[in-house]
């Protein structure tokens, strides 16, 4: 493929919410260095491809400051070869930047701001452990953002939180599409070990309840012409993420910092996350080496949790198999439970497909 994708790691924090379970730290006493690392390591993956996305990630980018998120795109853009509709994106948290900072990522370059919203109700926000930011700071950010001329705004929606009902998520919801963001992610909470939310054990919503969140997020944003194009994203027509969507297809990326993942044709390589051994220099290690039937396993994998699904014509090709000879008995079984529909063109889930995904992605796996 004659093109990639960026990703770089931010992993810094203002504090850490109690569910949290990525590369990231409120200490910011190695920022600079960590810095000076992603410019050298980004000036060492240069490549002729073309750059069709760029995404910060973290962490929290904008809590390092708008200053030096620009500096490192700057470098990006004097060492790589950028269109000028390359999307690039960087997360951001309520409670961390101004209308001034957002103004100079702006002019940097940045496009798309994807923010971590989560839920409209401050009382869930603690009980989340995300203490960090109020409501109010979630509406003050998407109104800077719009101010220093951000047209495309992401907002992040969680869903089954602790606290949480059917009539806070309304509220929620409200107050999400009161934003007008052009793009909504909605996750799941899931409590992973060793965080301290998994470890207090709360009370959380239960599964038929949170099966309910999902199918309220899923109606209510398609009342409002969010098109569900990925399990977890809604989009306007025309606003789904590129950067994601290219996870999504298989397609190559570099990503850059801790913790970072790459996939450079059939290889897949992942930065550890550990910081000593970044700013001492260390190269990311070889995690995998897809064969053909672990790339044809990761295809079906992620083209099913997409709305667009599998295009038959295009794993054809690539797989040199016919995906309905193959697949016969699946494809027949759950297009009769309408989990599925099977045209002759695409095989992709139903709204019903999508709710019990993970059980239908198994047997095709
Ligand atoms: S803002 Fe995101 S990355 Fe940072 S601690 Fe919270 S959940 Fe983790």
């Amino acid at each position: 493929m004659s093109d990639t994708s960026l990703y770089i790691h931010i992993p810094y924090c203002k504090s850490k919410c109690g569910y949290c379970d990525f590369c990231s730290s409120p200490d910011l006493s190695t920022v600079d260095n960590y810095v000076s690392g992603l410019i050298r390591r980004i000036k060492a993956y240069k490549t002729d491809k073309t750059v069709k996305s760029v995404y910060f990630g973290g962490g929290t980018p904008t809590y390092i400051g708008a200053k030096r998120l620009c500096e490192i795109l700057q470098v990006i853009k004097d060492n790589y070869n950028i269109p000028d509709d390359c999307e690039m994106t960087a997360e951001a948290n309520p409670g961390t930047i101004d209308l001034n900072g957002l103004e100079l990522m702006k002019k940097a370059g940045f496009n798309r701001l994807s923010a971590g919203i989560q839920t409209a109700v401050d009382i869930e926000l603690k009980a989340l452990g995300r203490v960090s930011h109020t409501v109010s700071d979630g509406a003050a950010l998407v109104r800077y953002a719009r101010a220093a001329g951000f047209d495309n705004v992401s907002l992040d929606l969680m869903y089954g939180i602790p606290l949480q009902t059917a009539d806070s998520l309304k509220q929620s919801l409200d107050f999400v599409l009161s934003q007008k963001p052009e793009h909504i992610s909605a996750y799941a909470l899931k409590l992973e070990e060793n965080t301290p939310l998994y470890k207090k054990k709360p009370a959380l919503p239960d599964d038929d309840t949170v099966a309910d969140m999902y199918a309220l997020i899923n109606k209510t944003l398609k009342d409002n012409g969010y098109n569900r194009y990925e399990i977890s994203n809604f989009a306007k027509p025309g606003h789904e993420s590129r950067h994601n969507l290219r996870y999504w297809q298989g397609g190559d990326y570099i990503g850059i910092g801790v913790s970072a993942a790459s996939l450079i044709g059939n290889v897949r390589y992942l930065q550890s996350p550990d910081m000593k051994a970044f700013l001492d220099g260390k190269a990311p290690d070889t995690v995998e080496t897809l064969d053909e039937k672990g790339r044809e396993e990761e295809y079906i994998m992620l083209h099913l949790r997409l709305s667009s699904g599998i295009d038959k014509k295009e794993y054809n090709e690539k797989f040199k198999t016919d995906f309905d000879e193959k697949y016969k008995m699946q494809i027949k079984k759950f297009v009769a439970g309408n989990f599925a529909v099977d045209t002759k063109e695409r095989f992709y889930l139903t709204d019903n497909g999508v709710f019990v995904s993970n059980a239908v992605i198994a047997e095709f796996i």
